[in-house]
């Protein structure tokens, strides 16, 4: 069962259309987590896309100020409807789950495991439904692999959920030398353009080809919510 997510992650306005408009090209459903107020993924076509929350507690961290549950209510206030959470770099804790459950949202995707087989939903004590993923843009270069290959079985019985970040997306990134130079222009789409990687397979090669596996071999894709939702209820998706 594959399914797609995108952790936003601050992303302007040019670059999370762009990762929308790919999505929509190919008619394959993507789950956004999203960290800030962003009027072109507000308006996205529902049919395809829900809208998780990002919440970043990683100033917490730091020693910054300020209570958990603050960051929380501020990103569900723009997402009222929101039912999933990723936490930005997938902070775990069962404060946090808590709290989730508390805010009753129904799943929470933070639980990694890179390249693992046969995933499953499962349900935490709390009744929030953990939605495991097994692929993430970053940390496929952090293994040192190279995008020509995702390094999944997309035949899989279990859940194969990819996280692109619409960053990694638009710059086609294929390594962190690359995102650490475009980082300093972040916030500047034309810059970010032409920092594109042309050179070698990057994410957003492996995106189009994986969208292009989907479309062609008539694969059904999934929102989170159907995943918890059929998992929780049953009835298959
Ligand atoms: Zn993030």
């Amino acid at each position: 069962m594959i399914a797609f997510t995108s952790d936003i992650d601050w992303a302007p306005e040019a670059v999370i259309a762009d990762t929308i408009e790919i999505f929509e090209k190919y008619g394959v459903k993507c789950t956004f987590f999203s960290t800030h107020y962003s009027p072109v993924l507000n308006s996205c076509n529902r049919k395809l896309f829900e809208i998780g929350i990002h919440p970043n507690f990683n100033p917490l961290l730091s020693g910054k100020e300020g209570r958990a549950e603050d960051i929380l209510f501020e990103i569900m206030e723009l997402h009222p409807d929101a039912e999933g959470v990723r936490c930005h770099s997938m902070l775990q804790s069962s404060l946090l789950l808590h709290m989730f459950a508390e805010r009753k949202l129904l799943y929470e995707s933070n639980h990694f495991l890179p390249y693992h087989h046969g995933l499953k939903p499962f349900k935490l004590w709390n009744g929030l439904v953990r939605i495991p993923y097994n692929w993430e843009d970053d940390v496929h270069w952090s293994y040192g692999y190279d995008f020509s290959d995702s390094k999944m079985n997309l035949e899989d019985e279990g859940l194969v959920i990819f996280d692109f970040h619409p960053i990694h997306i638009f710059l086609n990134t294929e390594n962190k030398y690359r995102y650490q130079e475009a980082k300093k222009f972040y916030n500047d789409p034309d810059k970010l353009l032409e920092l594109r990687n042309k050179e070698v397979p990057g994410a957003r090669d492996l995106l189009l080809s994986l969208l292009d596996y989907c479309k062609s071999s008539k694969k059904e894709t999934f929102k989170q919510i159907e995943i918890a939702r059929s998992f929780l209820y049953g009835g298959g998706i």
